[in-house]
């Protein structure tokens, strides 16, 4: 026989940077959730669900070499088995385009797709940023009008008028085609070269492999530096333009208001023609709660067939966070119910007829005691009150012998106790339905 370890055992904790969602915050998650489902059902948006885990090259190729996820945000392993490189996935769009042609899924025309779940990025944690977040995203594939960036955008929009945000900001930029991008690339470098002293060790390292991307630089030292740069949107052509004015003029229309901010270039290689965020002043230096674009070369990009797409990505985190500092309804779960049991020996039955009331709808939380007996009444009703349940259900002795329960209201000091027979405890069930 082995001695009882005296040794102390260390304590398990999460990993850093990703968090436990405990009940009662869980269930904000699952209302923004509920809210996000309906939208999209609303605007014909289908859930897709692709692999937590990808072949890594498919960000590498899809997001881009030089950018900072790709560079030192993935949590990249080997297969045990045949040392295949994979990815815990930073983002949604590279899987789901690769979801997209794997499947053939716009065979028969454009598809709308939707995801919920979580992405991974090795980021230094803190307030609005973690290793594992959950995002939410939409996907329109197949579709090259303006009028498909407005409806991804209108869509969000909606969202944020739903669940009570009323300062999220829109704000917009084209980033033109490629062809264009080379014109603005020349004057751009030539303007960073210019004033090669200020310019940090990654703005240095991209100054010639993707200088577009240190237009997106958080140090603050480089913002003058930035903000005089050459404007990509002076460089774009008469489509990409009148692309960008009929965006715009939908906007216009259904009174979005929106800036056009000419540095806005997003961290991904993939985006062409629109990119937009949705910021806010209140959550610090995290003010992203959702942010998207036009990504028109990924298919190709990704070996194949090309097909137009514009998509968007929100926070989850981030937008529950600002949601529950414009005041969160009451988004908990509702109890109906709390069954008090006198004697084990009813428990049967007892189970029986809950399971009928559940089945009608009725949420019921069961009496559950740790000894032999049920526990007293007195303590019964003290759970029942702490479960917030709206009515207390009583099986006493005499109640079951009758072949009744006691319904009584808990929430409603002035309303009477009702006695219902077991057999047509439903009509009750009915009628806490309708009330609901
Ligand atoms: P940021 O500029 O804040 O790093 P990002 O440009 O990297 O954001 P995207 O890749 O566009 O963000 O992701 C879309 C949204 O996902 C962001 O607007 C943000 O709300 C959320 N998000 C991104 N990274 C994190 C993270 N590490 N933790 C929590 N939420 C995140
Ligand atoms: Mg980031």
């Amino acid at each position: 026989m082995t001695e009882p370890t005296t040794q102390k055992i260390e304590k398990l904790t999460a990993v850093k940077g990703m968090n436990d969602v405990l009940p009662p915050e869980s269930a904000a998650v699952e209302w923004l959730e509920a809210k996000v489902r309906a939208l999209m059902a609303r605007y014909a948006y289908r859930n897709i669900r692709t692999p937590i885990v990808e072949r890594t090259p498919l960000f590498v190729r899809g997001l881009g070499e030089v950018t900072d996820i790709v560079e030192k945000e993935m949590y990249c392993f080997e297969d045990r088995l045949n040392g295949d490189p994979l990815t815990l996935r930073p983002e949604c769009t590279a899987g789901v385009v690769r979801a997209a042609l794997e499947h053939n899924l716009l065979y028969d025309g454009g598809k709308r797709l939707y995801y919920v779940g979580p992405m991974f990025r090795h980021e230094r944690p803190q307030k609005g940023r973690y290793r594992q977040f959950d995002q939410i995203g939409a996907e329109a594939l197949g579709f090259a009008g303006p009028e498909v960036d407005a409806e991804l955008i209108l869509m969000a929009h909606a969202l944020w008028q739903e669940i009570g945000l009323d300062d999220v900001r829109l704000e917009l930029n084209s980033l033109g085609q490629a062809h264009e991008r080379l014109e603005h690339r020349k004057a751009l470098i030539a303007h960073l070269e210019q004033h090669a002293e200020l310019l940090d060790e990654d703005a240095r390292r991209r100054l010639q492999s993707n200088p577009l991307r240190i237009l997106d630089t958080k140090n603050p030292a480089m913002q003058p530096l930035v903000e005089a740069a050459p404007r990509l949107l002076d460089f774009l052509g008469v489509e990409s333009l009148a692309h960008f004015k009929t965006l715009t003029s939908i906007l216009q229309a259904n009174g979005v208001a929106y800036t056009v901010n000419p540095r806005l270039v997003r961290g991904m290689d993939y985006y062409n023609l629109t990119v937009f965020e949705f910021t806010t002043d209140r959550l610090g230096s995290q003010g992203t709660v959702c942010a998207g674009g036009r990504y028109d070369y990924l298919f190709e990009q990704l070996g194949g067939k090309p097909a137009p797409a514009v998509g968007w990505a929100l926070g989850v985190d981030r937008v529950l966070a600002l949601a529950r500092e414009a005041g969160l309804p009451d988004v908990g779960p509702r109890l109906d119910a709390y069954a008090i049991v006198t004697d084990r020996q009813d428990l049967p039955l007892v189970l029986a007829t809950l399971q009928s009331l559940r089945a009608a709808g009725v949420s019921v939380q069961m009496h559950t005691s740790t000894g032999d007996a049920m526990g007293s009444m007195k303590s019964q009703f003290k759970r029942a009150d702490a479960s917030g349940a709206r009515f207390a259900l009583i099986f006493g002795q005499e109640e079951i012998m009758a072949h009744q329960v006691t319904v009584k209201p808990l929430r409603d000091a002035g309303a009477a106790q009702q006695l219902h027979s077991l057999a047509d405890v439903a009509t009750w069930a009915a009628t806490l339905q309708s009330a609901a």
